[in-house]
This record gives structure tokens, sequence and C-alpha cells, in this order.
């Protein structure tokens, strides 16, 4: 057993870590809580699943009245809607100021469990018991608790010590693949932040410590944790020293929130962030090229998922960085190995070049569902538990261990995560099958004497929709009537009988490739409707054909959650009376239509090509899909001025998204271009970071809405240059970075050079119709003609909707409208469609 004290100025925190289980934790505890005080365990519903019952147990025979309350797994769940309702569960149990909240789990788990007791009643106890290598060597150490926002992770927090930090070590033999590699990169940052033996050992066996020999990461492990106590002790509410703990967690954070914190686990994220972390250190002029590149080669060598991201979505996330003070971003940086410091002096044409380099490796990644294991849950019914000790000429004489053992490996050998439990009670079999939903993939099930005449059971398993196969040792088709009877069944894939223990096996064979095929989106499957565009069309639209059981697909694009994604308050679309932010409103319609069935693709469309039906899709990776019906939601990107200086200083001071880049001109003087909603709503978004934004317009009045204009010609740091055009953007002279633009006056010819550090385009956007400029007509403008008062166009069975093809409203509700109106048209068409084959195969019939 390794032990440790954190002091800290208020209480010292006891840290354990032991080769255990989490029945160990229970003994930890009594030790620890002289009182029987009433516990509550908080955990994702796979740790539950996983340890729930044992600490349950552990902690129950040590005297405590103990309950447990479960959230689904997953960072995209570390939200306060799941906060908020494990609150209520506490609330109703009626936890008082004395009771412990126990986080058992990984980080997500032991953040919400932290920050729950932290915010319960003004502050109560609780106890980490992580069981994740991220939970141990980092979440659950320092008494940060908190949940995500959809701006930023972690934005919502609060500092709360737990007692103790307790870590059964044996937990680590069930962590899933991916999570290995999550924790591994706190290790690294570790070994990078303090050099020595630790990053020699790195060096040596490689960045994941999953393929370390077992005893040696278990070494690491506390000692790697050792480090962050020694930081935490020196700065507790993260002052000063405790912010070099941040290092690759600026663009880890700024990933994951840019791919919704679905693509990349927290740890996934954060090995990018490191290795950006340390490129941005060499462009600093930090870390010496050879340095660097040493370091890189050993951070690439992990494989990490693939994820299409914008840079300048992820500046913009960047943007939001908790690490902002006084509105300055503070980086940890390298100066040499062992050696980090915090800075926010770094230029932003370094930032930019990082973000491209992080978005291009990010591009070639592994393919994400590649990067996860398999889930089965074996689940054992009735006197199972007596295999081998009853009637061995009918059950075989393998006793239950062996089968457990035999399970094991077969799954081992084919990288499959599996949990095995066996219960004679029909309600515990009940639950486990409920909890399953929120971590398998499947279930095998011997239901075992009489629970395959539960109707119970059957509902469970209908409830869960997950693929089961069920499991009989004897065949049962040569015994008693009454053993013939299976009501569960039916609500399986296939029933495997007389097999012996051989039959799970097969029943994992037969579950695997049901899942597997379940997983893909297969282009020997014939859609019913491919949705290309996951903007608020695209979305809107997915969620009335989920729910016409169209089985909708979505093609997301470089932007996922569109336009949208880059912009802040949205203040006009109803329903959100105090206003709601822009990434946020796109991740509740992302929800909706993943509650409905749709299934998203991460993949932008290449080409469409309509000569014969169904209609073939052609991917950017070079894969395709066919669909009976297309729906064409592409929506607009920015149009730029097309001067050549425009072009060449992209990047470098030039930017059509004010959300992105605004925050790299705090206090300088920026121009905007533009007279429409766009250019009010970047010039007066700007003013607060610039010392001065001058707006130039082409013309003598805007046509922006009363409201923009007002909100920005009311604003004493806009100053507003009408009929102007620029004619050049001016650099340093090395094309660097921006010092002014030429402008002229449209009516007196004047020229002038107006001195200015940033310029924002924004002129407008052009509709994305490239992809199907050659089957869809489209008007002068580039925007695609429809069928009046419908969303037909003259193409059967492609549909528009949204900004693609409008040209006059361009807003996120008129864009949502239109959605919901293709979705409708093309359900109703693909009916008409289906009566047409209908009736003329009755008329060939007749004939
Ligand atoms: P978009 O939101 O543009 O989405 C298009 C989708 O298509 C994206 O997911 C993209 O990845 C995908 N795509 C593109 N090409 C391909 C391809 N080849 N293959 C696959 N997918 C592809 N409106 C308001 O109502 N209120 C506001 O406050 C507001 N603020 C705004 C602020 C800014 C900065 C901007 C730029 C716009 C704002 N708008 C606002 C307008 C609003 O965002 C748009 O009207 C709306 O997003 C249009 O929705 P859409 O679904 O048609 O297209
Ligand atoms: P827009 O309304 O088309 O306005 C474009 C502006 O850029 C116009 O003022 C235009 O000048 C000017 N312009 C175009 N080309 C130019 C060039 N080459 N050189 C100089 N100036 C040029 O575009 P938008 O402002 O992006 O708005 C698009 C849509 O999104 C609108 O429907 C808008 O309401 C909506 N939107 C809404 C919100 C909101 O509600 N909060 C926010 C943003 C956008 P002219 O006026 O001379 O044509």
């Amino acid at each position: 057993m390794s032990e440790y004290l954190l002091p800290l100025a208020n209480q010292s925190v006891p840290v354990s870590f032991a080769d255990e289980g989490v029945e160990w934790c229970g003994e930890q505890i009594a030790g620890l809580l002289r009182e029987r005080s009433r516990l509550v365990i908080i955990a994702d519903a796979r740790v539950d699943l996983l340890y729930g019952k044992e600490l349950l147990n552990a902690l129950a025979a040590n005297g405590f009245e103990v309950s447990t309350a479960t959230f689904e797994p997953g960072e995209d769940h570390k939200t306060l809607r799941t906060a908020s309702t494990l609150l209520d569960q506490m609330a109703e149990r009626a936890l008082a100021r004395d009771d412990v909240v126990i986080g058992l789990g990984g980080g997500v788990s032991t953040d919400v469990a932290g920050f729950c007791a932290s915010v319960y009643n003004r502050g109560i106890r609780w106890i980490a018991v992580p069981t994740s290598l991220l939970g141990m060597v980092d979440a659950a150490i320092g008494g940060k608790t908190g949940v995500d926002h959809p701006l930023a992770k972690n934005l919502i927090g609060t500092f709360h010590q737990p007692l103790a930090v307790i870590a059964p070590l044996m937990t680590l033999e069930t962590l899933p693949v991916r999570e290995w590699t999550c924790g591994s990169a706190e290790v690294v940052k570790v070994g990078l932040l303090a050099g020595g033996t630790l990053w020699k050992t790195i060096e040596q066996h490689g960045p994941d410590l999953k393929e370390w020999p077992r005893d040696l990461a278990r070494k690491v492990i506390p000692q790697s944790a050792g480090v962050k106590l020694e930081i935490v002790a020196r700065d507790e509410r993260e002052h000063d020293v405790r912010r070099l703990l941040n290092l690759g967690h600026t663009f880890g954070h700024a990933l994951e929130t840019v791919t919704g914190y679905r693509t990349f686990l927290h740890g996934e994220a954060v090995f990018l962030g490191l290795r950006a972390a340390v490129a941005l250190s060499h462009a600093q002029g930090l870390l010496s090229a050879q340095d660097s590149t040493q370091i890189d080669d050993v951070l690439s060598r992990v494989p990490l998922p693939r994820a299409d991201v914008l840079s300048d979505a992820l500046i913009a996330a960047l943007a939001h960085d908790k690490k902002t003070r006084a509105g300055k971003l503070h980086w940890v940086l390298l100066k040499q190995l062992g050696q980090p410091m915090v800075t926010s002096d770094v230029s932003p044409v370094a930032v930019r070049k990082v973000a491209d380099w992080v978005c291009e490796i990010a591009s070639r990644g592994v393919p994400v569902d590649n990067c996860g294991r398999m889930r089965i849950l074996v689940l054992n019914g009735p006197n199972l538990n007596l295999l081998g000790e009853r009637e061995p000429a009918i059950y075989g004489d393998t006793s239950y261990a062996e089968l457990e053992e035999l399970i094991c490996r077969h799954a081992a050998e084919r990288n499959i995560e599996i949990l095995i439990r066996q219960s004679n009670l029909e309600g515990e079999l009940i639950s486990l099958i409920q909890q399953a939903r929120h971590w398998a993939n499947g279930i095998v099930l011997n239901p075992g004497s009489y629970s395959h005449t539960s109707v119970g059971i059957r509902d469970a398993l209908s409830a869960v929709t997950l693929p089961a196969i069920e499991v009989h040792l004897s065949d049962i088709s040569k015994r008693e009537d009454f053993r013939r009877v299976s009501l569960t069944a039916p609500a399986c894939r296939a029933l495997i009988s007389g097999k012996g223990v051989a039959g799970y096996l097969e029943a994992m064979e037969q579950l695997s490739a049901l899942i597997e095929q379940g997983s893909r989106v297969s282009n020997k499957t014939i859609h019913q409707l491919v949705i290309i565009g996951s903007g608020p069309a695209g979305l809107t639209a997915a969620i009335y054909a989920g729910r016409a059981n169209l089985n909708p697909v979505v093609i997301e694009g470089l932007q996922p959650g569109g336009q949208l994604m880059i912009t802040s308050d949205v203040e006009n679309y109803p329903g959100f009376p105090e206003g709601i932010l822009g990434p946020e409103l796109m991740e509740r319609f992302h929800k909706q239509a993943e509650r409905f069935g749709t299934t998203f693709i991460d993949d932008e469309v290449a080409s469409v090509d309509i000569s014969h039906r169904p209609y073939r899709i052609n991917l950017g990776s070079g894969d395709y899909l066919r669909a009976e019906a297309v729906i064409v939601a592409s929506g607009a990107s920015a149009k730029w001025l097309e001067l050549e200086s425009e072009q060449r200083l992209q990047g470098k001071g030039v930017s059509a998204c004010a959300t992105c880049d605004g925050f790299f001109f705090r206090g300088k003087v920026v121009v905007v271009v533009g007279g429409g909603d766009t250019a009010m709503e970047e010039a007066a978004y700007l003013t607060r970071h610039a010392s001065k934004v001058i707006l130039i317009h082409r013309r003598d009045a805007f046509r922006a809405s009363k409201i923009m204009q007002d909100r920005v010609l009311t604003n004493p740091k806009v100053e507003v240059m009408y009929d102007t055009v620029v004619e050049e953007i001016l650099d340093d002279g090395h094309g660097n970075f921006v010092t002014g633009v030429r402008t002229r006056n449209v009516k007196s010819d004047q020229q002038a050079v107006i001195p200015c550090d940033g310029f924002f385009v924004a002129i407008g956007h052009e509709p994305n119709t490239r992809i199907v400029r050659d089957i869809l007509k489209s008007n002068e403008s580039g925007y695609l003609l429809h069928m009046p008062e419908s969303s037909f166009t003259d193409i059967p069975g492609i549909f528009v909707a949204g900004d693609v093809h409008d040209h006059h409203y361009r807003q996120a509700i008129t864009a949502a409208g239109a959605g919901c109106k293709a979705a409708i048209d093309a359900e109703r068409w693909l009916e008409e469609q289906r009566h047409l084959v209908s009736e003329r195969e009755v008329f060939l019939a007749e004939a």
C-alpha cells in the first residue's frame, strides 16, 4: 500500500493506493468515519454495474446505511442537468449535514460527486474512490469539482477537498482500452512537468501505460499522483504553481468543446493538447527544435480518434477557456523538459499555426468506432452458480468459475469488454439488464430455471433495445414441456440450446457480428433519407424524419452544428427568453435528433450521383451511401472581399469570425467591413476586446435590423465610415501582421490609410452548393431553387432546406422551419413512391 498525506491550510487529505478491490475501500472508509453516517454512492451506471454493489455491501457490512445514485456514463453527461438530478435524489433521501457522499469511478464520477457534495446543504463531506487511471493520478486529487458547460469544460465548479482519496488499483483490470490512454495522458503530462526518471520511463516504455508491465504501471501510478499532490500542497487554489498542471489542457479542452464532448475522451484530447503545447513552446522560441521533435515522437505514438475540426472553431473555443484572466489566455509552455512556465505573451500567429496543425493531425486519427471496444453483458439466471455440481449429465461438469474463465479468455482474445453476472433473483436480473443499457452493446442471457418464463425479464429486454441472445446449456427441445416455454426468447435475436458451454462462445460471436453490423452505416443498406448538413435545418429535418420512422442519416460536414457554433448569444430563437449560447442550442438540437434514432456520420459529402435511384452520396473519406431521398441542408459560408492581401494575411490579423479571433485584439484597433446584421454583431462583439472598432460600409445606410444598428451606433467605441471601400490590407512589410487598411471613398474618390491591428470581413455568406451545383438549379447568387411553397427541387426525391436555398431570411428559426418542411415533404414523397410501387405490382400481377 502507498500512502500520502496532502497537507492543506484547513485540512490534510490522506491519499492511499493498494493492490486491492473496492471491498478494501469499505474497510478504509469505516476506519475513517467513526460515527456511522448515512452514505450515498454516486457513480456512473457502468461503474455501478461493475463495482457499485460490491462497495455497497462492503459499507453495509461495516454498519453504514448506504444508497446509490447513478447517472449515464460519459463526459457528455458531466452537466448541470446530471448534477441537478443527483441533488434531487440526495434531497429526496433527506441527506443531512453530517452524511457523506462517496464518489466512485473515473474522473467524471468524482468531479460530479464532489460538486454535488460541495453545493448540497452548503457543502457536505465526500470521499473519492477513483477506479480509473485518470481518476487515480489526477481527477480525484486536489479538490477541484465541477461540471462542463457547452462553451467550456469544467466552467462550473468549486474547490471542495474530499475527506480522503482511496484508490483500489485492482479496479484498473476492468479499465477499457481508451480509458488507459486517457489516464496515461496525465502521467505523461506529469512526466513533461517533472522530467527526470519519470520521463525516461515514458520514453522507454511508451506513452500508453496499458502497454507497460502491470507491476511497473502500479508503481508509477502513486508516484505520478505524488507529483500532483506536491504541487497542490503548494497552491491549493491555483493562484500560481498549480496552473502548471494545465499543461496540454488549453488546446485539449478546446478540442473537447468543438467536438461536443463526443469524439475525444478527456485524456485523448489532452494528448493532442500536449502535442500542441510542445509545438507552441517551440514556436515561441522556448523548446529547441530537437527537444520538441524528440518529445513529439513519443507523444505521437498514441492512436487517437479521427475528428474533422475547423481551426476557426478551435480558436473560438480557446477564447472561452477558463484560464483566461483579465481577458488574457494563460498558456502553460515548456522552457525545457521538466521546466514549465505560464505565460500570456503568445503570438496569435503561432496559435493559429498550431491550431491548423492540430486540426490536421486530428483529421488523420483512427475512426472513432475502432477506438472503443465492444461491450457484452453475460447474464446468468437462477442456479447457474451451481454449475458442475448440479446434474452433470444434463448441464456438464464445467464449474461456474471455469465457465467465467472460458468466457473471459474468449472475450480477451477478441478484444471484447465483458461483464459476467449471476443472480437467483428475478428483480436483480431485471435491474442488471436495465443498467446495462448505459454500458453494454449487447447481452448474452442464460435465463436458467424459472426466469425464462419471466414477463419482467422479457419486458426489460424489450425496453432496453440491446441485441440479446438466449443460451441454454441443455437441449431444451428434448426436455420436459415446461422447459421449452420461453417468454424471453422472442425478445432476443437468437436462441442457442444444447451446445453446453460452447453455446456461450457461439452467442458471443453472433452478438459481435450483430453489433458490428448495427454500428456501421453500411453502403449495402438503402437508406430512406440522408440529410446533408447538421445545422438548424439539417437537425430539425432529422427530428421530424426520425419521428416519422425514416431512420435518417445525417452527414455532419466540416462544421457539425452549423454556423451557430461560432457565435455566442442567440437572442432571437423562440423559447429561450434569456437567450442561449449558439453551441448550446445546437447541442440540444443534436440530442433531440439523436433521441429519435438519427445516425450521425462524421464526414462530408463530396458529390451526389443522381444517375439512378437509389441516389449515391459520395463521401470525402471515399465511402458512399445510398438513399431513396436526400435533403440538402448544407448552409452557407462567409464571403470574402477577394483582395490578394486579404487572402495572404488570413490568420495574421485578417478574419471572418470575431468570436473566434476577437480575443487576440485586446486593447487594439480593428476594422470591420459590412453593413448587415453580421457586421453589426461582429462590431458589437469586438468592442468587448478592442479599444476601437472602425466599421466600414460601402453605402450610406446599413441593411442591418434596426435593433442591431442601434446597439452599434450608440457604442462609443465604434466609429463608422460610410461610402467607403477597402482596397488593400497593409502589413508590416514581411506579411507577419496587419498594420492598416487603404480605403477609398466611393463618392469623393479620396483615398486614405487607416491604421489598425485586425481586419474582420462581415459581408455575408455564400451558399455551400459545390456538391450539387451540377445537378440542382440555383439563382444568380448561387442559392438553390425549389418549387414554390415547398422544399421540392426539380429532381424527384431531392429536397432543400435552410440557408443553402434561402437568400432572404437566413435565420436559425427559418432554417429550422425549412428543415421541418423538407422532412414532411420527403416523408410524403417516400409514401407516394411506395404506393406507386404497390399499384404497379398489382397492375403487373393482374396483367
Ligand atoms: P448552417 O448552420 O450553415 O449549417 C450547414 C451545415 O452543413 C453544417 O453542419 C456543415 O458542416 C454542413 N455542410 C456543408 N457542406 C457540407 C458537405 N459538403 N457535406 C456535408 N455537410 C456539409 N441566426 C439567428 O436566427 N439568430 C442569430 O443570433 C444568428 N447569429 C448568427 C451569428 C453568426 C456569426 C452567423 C454566421 C450566423 C448567425 N445567424 C443567426 C444565422 C444562422 O446561423 C443561420 O441562418 C443558420 O445556421 C442556417 O442554418 P442551416 O442549417 O441552413 O445551415
Ligand atoms: P447581408 O445581410 O447580406 O449583408 C451583407 C453586407 O455586406 C451588406 O451590407 C453589403 O452591402 C455588404 N457587402 C456585401 N458584399 C460586399 C463587398 N464586396 N464589399 C463591401 N461590402 C459588401 O449578410 P449578413 O450580415 O451576413 O446577414 C445574413 C443573414 O443572417 C441575414 O438574414 C441576417 O439577418 C442574419 N443574421 C442575423 C443575426 C441576428 O439576428 N442576430 C446575426 C447575423 C446574421 P450592401 O448593404 O451595400 O449590399
